[in-house]
């Protein structure tokens, strides 16, 4: 007997429970190719929205960044970890979004979690949609701010909660804008309605929304129409932008406050720079070539016709490049990922914690590098392939 011997049984109740994740390697091909297993797969599981990760341009920016600077920063970007790369992407992501300035963080993740711990604390109460991503969820928690789980996209409830909450501190709502498991839309004009009346501050993710959706590619707050608002931006350059890293933009005085107490930042090594030059460099694509946004939307618009109209269960409200098809079960939502491997497609298989239990799912993420013909492949065979595994 060790003292770690608990960790093996807990493993194989996961196991059993269809809940156990297994490392896999994944090749890169290029093309929205991959491989994995020895099998060549088209990758419907990435979240390389626009195609960039593998764009000759970025790679070219990141090779200048590299021999310039060297693989790593160093140190944090408090010490002496920001170069002239990160200075020049925080501005190049200022312009972008239109707001006053930007921080970078290490990830996506560590911006919504060092963010939203930088903002409230004891005293204050946060409310958080209750299908928001992890990292939203973890920041809330980490705050020790009052937590405040509202139903999905519920409005009535959130203003509920900011009238019970009108004696704290502070108050502050957080909620994806593009859900990264649902692939719907957050009310985000309403929520922003709901903050103002109340005092209250509203960051908004937009980690699957940055250069998919927005006239010149700022997101879902773009597309509702709350450009110049004092909202808190996060992003991350890690999906449509092909690069890695998060970042936050919004007013100055947030990101002055941000730079000296969002501890996610503060205590860990900036980004490498060559992660910030192709950052750069897929924001200009952005900007450039709106026809990449546009084609993925009515691609995606097409594959969410051709499966409802087949039947298959895809939630209500559903707009980008998220499609989920919900099965429920875990150990069945794994079966059919497999037999969908089996044909050439790569889809996740997302299963709970990841998502609530009892709404396991195949999650569909496309991207520009996938034809009609790609996606009339992926349909065909997920309506076989689910027939045969029916919910
Ligand atoms: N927010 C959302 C909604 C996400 O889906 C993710 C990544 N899955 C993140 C934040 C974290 O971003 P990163 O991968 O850059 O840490």
């Amino acid at each position: 007997m060790t003292p770690l011997d608990w960790i093996t049984a807990e493993l194989n109740r996961l196991s059993r429970e269809g809940l156990l994740r297994k490392t896999r390697c994944v090749r890169p091909l290029g093309e929205g190719w991959c491989e994995v297993d020895g099998r060549r797969l088209k990758n419907f599981a990435s979240n390389d929205y626009l195609g960039l990760a593998g764009d000759p341009r970025l790679h070219e920016a990141a090779t200048a960044a590299l021999s310039e600077c060297g693989s790593g920063a160093r140190a944090s970007a408090l010490v002496c970890g920001r170069t002239e790369w990160h200075q020049r992407l925080e501005q190049r992501l200022a312009t972008f979004e239109g707001t006053d300035a930007a921080l970078l963080f290490p990830t996506g993740y560590a911006a919504n979690v060092g963010t939203i711990a930088a903002l409230v604390g004891h005293g204050d109460v946060v409310l958080c949609d209750r299908l928001n991503h992890a990292s939203l969820v973890d920041g809330c928690q980490l705050s020790s701010a009052r937590l405040r789980v509202y139903p999905h996209g519920d409005i009535e409830t959130v203003e509920r909660e900011l009238v019970k909450a009108a004696d704290a501190r502070r108050k502050l709502i957080v909620t994806d804008s593009l859900f990264s498991m649902d692939g719907d839309a957050a009310p985000l004009k309403e929520l922003w309605d709901a903050a103002a009346r109340h005092g209250a501050m509203l960051l908004v993710d937009e980690a699957h929304a940055t250069g998919v959706f927005g006239a010149t590619g700022r997101g879902l707050t773009e597309e509702s129409g709350l450009e110049g608002r004092p909202i808190i931006k996060v992003g991350t350059l890690s999906k449509a932008l092909g690069s890695q890293g998060g970042f936050v933009a919004g007013p100055r005085a947030l990101i002055d406050w941000l730079f000296t107490t969002a501890r996610t930042q503060m205590f860990s090594t900036a980004l490498a720079p060559a992660a910030c030059a192709a950052a750069c460099a897929a924001l200009d694509v952005v900007e450039r070539e709106p026809l990449r946004r546009q084609r993925l939307l009515s691609e995606a618009e097409r594959l969410r016709r051709r499966l409802t109209s087949s039947g298959l269960q895809i939630p209500t409200g559903t707009v980008g490049p998220i499609i989920p098809v919900l099965l429920g079960d875990p150990e069945q939502t794994l079966a059919a990922a497999r037999a969908l491997e089996e044909r050439g497609h790569l889809v996740a298989a997302i299963r709970p914690p990841t998502v609530p239990r009892g709404t396991s799912r195949l999650r569909i993420s496309l991207t520009v590098q996938h034809t009609p013909a790609d996606v009339d492949a992926l349909a065909a065979d997920m309506i076989e392939v689910l027939r045969s595994h029916p919910s």
